[in-house]
């Protein structure tokens, strides 16, 4: 849905309607300037192996006596899969896979958790969320009118690896974002906090949620401070993302691609409809503007793609998705139609967030917790 009439950053495809966009003179949005920054912040190449390997040697002090060196989220997707495979064989750390199931997962991506883990003797530990909290949790978020709807798993994962973490006296978290692959995403599309979380249950949810563990600033400093948790995003620092990183997993492993990053959580396929018919956007511009930036994708290639809707946002799957949550056409199509609300609609931790601005930024340069959700969470509003 690349819409012609609306403008555009010269150097990406985000566009005016895009929250938080802000254009300089030569018409390149702020996001490629975050872009920017990133890439002086986390270079590749040799400087990026170098990093790579000092952080390792630490992960491998602090695991010394310990059944595991690190905890590494996993998908069965291929970048989640890719890191596991790098942890393991590249950096020689004894990792333990930690896997968030909430009820979405494809079979062909449990398949590739198996195989992957499997065939790096890698121990997994799946935490499965109770699905009927699970699904007015997702309802809860889709009943609120806010962009991103997945809230539950973005919860979940975090909630499953630092539990996890802790439990087994691990160190460090690894986590396998990729700005260079997965692009930038503005704050007000996607914003998880526990203040948020509660509220939304508060006023959406039809039922208690007696299972649902939330992941509140208490618990964030009991780990951090106590635990000596920290969270490390490995792929910043190296150059192996994108298409032969599939063949790579394929020969080795013989993992399945899903047709589409993302599609290892069946979910996306609601998620994709929801936003574009609801908030008029594409998930894809921010995938896509990252291709460019890295110089993966042409611009002009990209905004073609745009003009065509994904094969997996099909009604039919959307209806799929609806008699899963328990939605019928006619409260959908509704919800559809109401107000639009974003994050700031509703209590956050937001204006707290922002008043401990300076030591959240020294927090994600020292590694403790994800590396530029900084920039993230201040320069993409
Ligand atoms: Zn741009």
């Amino acid at each position: 849905m690349a819409n012609d009439d609306v403008k555009r950053c010269t150097r990406c495809v985000m566009d005016a309607d895009v929250p938080g966009i802000r254009f300089d003179e030569n018409g390149v949005c702020n996001f490629c300037h975050v872009h920017d920054k990133l890439e002086r912040l986390f270079p590749t190449g040799e400087e990026g192996k170098r990093t790579l390997e000092a952080m390792a040697e630490k992960i491998r002090r602090k695991g010394r006596g310990r059944k595991y060196d690190c905890v590494v989220g996993v998908s069965g997707g291929r970048d989640t899969s890719y890191c596991l495979y790098y942890c393991k064989e590249k950096l020689g750390l004894r990792p333990l896979a930690v896997h968030f199931d909430n009820g979405w997962d494809s079979d062909v991506a449990k398949t590739n958790l198996a195989k992957v883990c499997d065939g790096l003797g890698v121990e997994l530990h799946t935490i499965i969320m109770d699905w009927p909290e699970s699904r007015e949790l997702t309802n809860a978020t889709i009943r609120a009118c806010v962009p991103y709807i997945d809230l539950t798993d973005d919860v979940g994962i975090a909630s499953a690896l630092y539990r996890t973490a802790a439990k087994e006296g691990v160190r460090y978290i690894i986590l396998s974002h990729s700005f260079r692959e997965e692009g930038i995403t503005p704050l007000l599309w996607n914003y998880m906090d526990a203040r948020y979380t509660r509220a939304l249950i508060k006023r959406f949810c039809t039922m208690p949620l007696v299972h649902f563990k939330n992941v509140d600033i208490h618990h964030m400093l009991y780990w951090i401070l106590f635990k000596g948790i920290h969270v490390f995003n490995m792929t910043n620092y190296y150059d192996d993302v994108g298409e032969h990183v599939e063949r790579i997993l394929a020969e080795r492993f013989g993992w399945i691609d899903t047709g589409q990053h993302h599609m290892d959580n069946e979910m996306f396929a609601l998620v994709y409809y929801y936003s574009r018919h609801k908030f008029g956007f594409d998930w894809r511009i921010i995938e896509l503007s990252a291709k460019i930036r890295t110089g993966v994708a042409a611009r002009e290639e990209v905004l073609e793609a745009l003009k065509e809707v994904p094969f997996f946002e099909n009604e039919e799957l959307v209806d799929y998705g609806l008699k899963k949550q328990g939605f019928s056409r006619e409260e959908f199509d509704a919800i559809l139609k109401a107000p639009n609300k974003y994050f700031t609609d509703y209590p956050s931790y937001y204006p707290l967030l922002k008043a401990l601005r300076l030591p959240i930024k020294w927090l994600c340069r020292a590694h403790v917790v994800p590396a530029h959700a900084y920039e993230k969470y201040f320069e993409t509003i």
